[in-house]
């Protein structure tokens, strides 16, 4: 059964297995759900939410940092049976509508772990999701008044329309589908476009982020800005 790991004084992580989604804890604000799992998991991270003592009726909203099946998969569900409204990436919105995950990331990365994760769950998955209509459209750089100030960071190239989003108080990025931490620091299983991943990675290393928190793989820290530059500046 998933549970709530704290990773700081407002961010809890809920691994569902192959994918992370995350929790902010506002304590004026109520809760914040970051991302949703695969299509069926909403009791899952409703249950992982009760069990450690919080209350699912304050999930104020649902951020998507991107619209892929295992991310937005549970988004639609939560809306339409929780009323919980969601936000997402201007980019995202008209495709969250139409119930499409985007275009399919082809671009493969290296090594035979990723080469594993393709075949069993990206090549045979469904690029479609339940249609949801997005509630707030988010924009670069703009900071949402949730615990502090999570800050939005459009970094295109897993999907054109990726975001990652820092909690600047406590200078944790969780950074979706940017790259992932699972058997070590490395790219995510696939991109639209690598290179421009790349500077994305760059981009967000050039912040002041001690943590980073994955939607695939564990914690990154301390300095984990040091370490997304020390890891990819020379690709
Ligand atoms: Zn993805």
């Amino acid at each position: 059964m998933a549970a709530m790991q704290q990773i700081t004084a407002s961010l809890y992580q809920i691994s569902l297995g192959v994918v992370n989604v995350f929790v902010i804890k506002d304590t004026k604000n109520g809760l914040t759900l970051i991302d949703t799992g695969y299509k069926g998991s909403s009791e899952k991270i409703v249950s992982a939410i009760r069990k450690a003592g919080e209350d699912p009726l304050t999930i104020r909203q649902i951020i998507l940092t991107h619209c892929h099946p295992d991310h937005a998969g549970s988004a639609a569900a939560f809306n339409a049976e929780w009323g919980i409204p969601v936000w997402a990436y201007y980019q995202d919105v008209p495709l969250l509508a139409k119930g499409s995950a985007g275009e399919v990331p082809i671009h493969l990365s290296p090594g035979v772990i990723n080469w594993f994760i393709y075949h069993l769950f990206i090549k045979r998955g469904s690029s479609a999701i339940d249609p949801v209509i997005v509630d707030r459209s988010l924009t670069s750089k703009e900071v949402l008044p949730i615990a502090g100030g999570l800050q939005v960071l459009h970094t295109p190239g897993h999907s054109s329309g990726h975001i990652a989003l820092l909690l600047q108080q406590e200078r944790v990025l969780i950074a979706g589908d940017l790259c992932a931490n699972v058997a070590g620091l490395d790219f995510s299983t696939v991109y639209e476009d690598r290179r421009l991943g790349v500077q994305s990675i760059l981009e967000v290393a050039r912040l002041d982020v001690e943590k980073a928190v994955f939607g695939h793989g564990k914690l990154l820290a301390p300095r984990a800005n040091e370490k997304l530059a020390a890891k990819f500046s020379a690709l």
